[in-house]
């Protein structure tokens, strides 16, 4: 009976796995490669920090899938909240000033939670159209203050923000900003020093710039943190040469860092903020951007005409609906407390592994985001031809872990972004399969 049932799911999947490799088109995915290896695994359920796939595998979602399942697989809180608001008001517009109840509550709870004076919330349906939200915004902003010609993005080398138009040419991995031949005009690269951005802004002319963006540890480029202060001296430095500060808070908001925005950490408030992601723990997609009364007073006094953006989906009403209850799950349960206790323990699990082997350094992170990368010689900073951390990815995914491994920049980065919810064994459990896993690459290596 046990090996009928084994083979129905094998069959399911296989079938599964043949109309996907026909039909489905994967984003960050090689064409050539699916076509030949087809999908890994095919979920259809999840529970806390678990997911569970067609064959019956579970595995632990060590990045809480994309960094967004904050509160973790399967609670049905979410979807009885969404049903609620689909059976009552599945949609309705917000265009030309309508509203309704879920996106004014979701607006004025986002408030509560973000820093400073940021009080006013466009909404959109992900990260990508917050920060292209965002961009645009600056421009009119400049424009409404009858200074045109300030239109320049500063973004950092090994940022990421998205896939849109914009947000991938803000972006600063470069593979993805390479997929397209012509980018959005007026973004601008930088390093991540202070001498570096002042002499970009000297070079430019702050007459010419609108913005800086960042994310306040970078997450795809490998769970960078800045170097000590930073921020304080960006934000000094946007003040004194009028470019507005844009946090990119798609993995860092809503907790992940320990705190309730990743700028929190180092006590800088930005101008604006763009989420997405942890809103909804990715229960639903919604996103946005959050502007400061500053800059909603400029537009409010100065401009009479529309704010010409809008997605059909800006503050869909059970996307809000979903993302009220997650944040109500969040504050009830006392998540973003979770997150630092239970982000002690990652580090110390990440501590553990660089000690016990002596080809792992660069250790990072705070809070449930950390990292930790492979060196050939750490001094030299040599690198294996191959990533380590791609091999320890594959050899955990068979001891049940799903894992990320950040090979850009020439890194070779292992990346864990739990979910809140996890627990101290469930930590130790994780750490202890990337041990074995590592033990187990070591010998081929
Ligand atoms: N900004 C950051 C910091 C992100 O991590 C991401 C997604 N990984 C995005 C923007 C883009 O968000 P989305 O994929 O929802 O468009």
């Amino acid at each position: 009976m046990a090996m009928q049932m084994k083979n129905d799911a094998q069959v399911k999947f296989e079938k599964l796995a043949a109309l996907d490799k026909k039909h489905f088109l994967h984003p960050s995915t090689s064409i050539k490669q699916h076509m030949e290896n087809g999908p890994g695994f095919i979920f259809t359920e999840g529970e806390g920090i678990y997911l569970k796939d067609v064959r019956g595998r579970k595995l632990i979602d060590s990045l809480s899938s994309l960094w967004n399942v904050n509160i973790g697989h399967g609670r049905s809180e979410l979807g009885q909240a969404a049903a609620e608001q689909i059976s009552k008001l599945a949609f309705s517009s917000t265009f030309a000033g309508n509203s309704h109840e879920p996106v004014i509550e979701l607006a004025k709870k986002v408030a509560e939670w973000a820093p400073g004076d940021l009080n006013t919330t466009f909404f959109t349906s992900g990260g990508s159209e917050s920060n292209d939200t965002a961009f645009k915004t600056v421009r009119h902003y400049w424009k409404v203050k009858g200074q045109p010609n300030k239109t320049k993005i500063i973004s950092r080398s090994l940022s990421y923000h998205g896939v849109a138009m914009g947000a991938t040419s803000a972006t600063g991995i470069e593979p993805f900003r390479e997929f397209t031949t012509s980018l959005a005009q007026g973004f601008l690269y930088v390093d991540s020093t202070i001498e570096s951005l002042k002499a970009l802004i000297e070079k430019e002319g702050a007459e010419n710039i609108a913005a800086f963006i960042s994310e306040p540890i970078q997450g795809s480029g490998g769970v960078n943190p800045p170097s000590e202060g930073y921020f304080k001296e960006v934000r000094q430095i946007c003040d004194e040469n009028e470019i507005l500060f844009i946090a990119d808070e798609v993995i860092c908001g809503f907790g992940r860092t320990g705190e309730k925005f990743g700028m929190d950490l180092f006590g800088v408030v930005p101008d604006i903020i763009c989420m997405a992601k942890g809103i909804s723990s990715g229960y639903a997609p919604i996103g946005g951007m959050v502007i400061s009364d500053k800059i909603k007073n400029e537009l409010m006094e100065n401009y009479e005409g529309n704010f010409w953006h809008g997605y059909t989906y800006s503050g869909h009403p059970m996307c809000c609906a979903v993302a009220l209850k997650n944040l109500e799950i969040i504050e009830k349960e006392n998540m973003v407390e979770n997150v630092r206790s239970m982000g002690e323990e990652l580090q110390k699990g990440l501590k553990y592994l660089e000690e016990t082997h002596a080809f792992m350094g660069n250790r990072r992170g705070v809070g449930l985001l950390g990292a930790i990368e492979f060196f050939k010689n750490e001094e030299t900073k040599e690198r294996y031809t191959e990533p380590v951390s791609a091999k320890v990815v594959a050899k955990a995914l068979d001891r049940g872990l799903l894992g990320r491994s950040i090979v850009y920049g020439g890194q070779d980065t292992l990346a864990f972004a739990p979910p809140f919810c996890i627990t101290k064994e469930e930590v130790e459990t994780m750490i202890s399969i990337i041990d074995d896993s590592i033990v187990e690459v070591k010998k081929e290596l």
